[in-house]
């Protein structure tokens, strides 16, 4: 989509501190880092919301779970604990209609979140 800032991330027009690649996927640090690590990882493919990806094309957003479990393992957090997030819809938080998951971690997390 040409109006899509995560599709312009995926392109190169926008740039963004990459981390990680895959076929399908592309993560990137948070412009805005809410715990020491947060990352994001992304489809290539545009597509809305979790929701809308996993009825497309589950084994993408397989990908997309895969790579963060990865990028966990990169970033020392997979032993303590990450929280994967997938804001769904503006009322939950989802600013960005690109479907992205949050990797969070490095710090201790309260429950339930605000
Ligand atoms: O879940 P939500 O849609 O609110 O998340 C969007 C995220 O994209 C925010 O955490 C925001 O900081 C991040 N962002 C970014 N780079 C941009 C624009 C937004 O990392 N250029």
């Amino acid at each position: 989509m040409t109006d899509c800032l995560f599709c312009k991330i995926v392109s190169g027009d926008v740039p963004a501190k990459v981390v990680r690649e895959s076929a399908g996927t592309v993560a990137f640090r948070d412009i805005n880092p809410q715990a020491p690590t947060h990352v994001l990882v992304i489809p290539r493919a545009h597509h809305a919301t979790v929701g809308d990806l996993a009825a497309a094309d589950a084994e993408l957003l397989a990908e997309i779970v895969r790579e963060a479990r990865q990028v966990a393992v990169d970033e020392g957090i997979a032993d303590t604990g990450y929280r994967l997030v997938f804001n769904t819809g503006a009322q939950a938080g989802q600013t960005v209609f690109h479907v992205h998951g949050h990797v969070l971690g490095g710090r201790g997390m309260n429950w339930p979140p605000g």
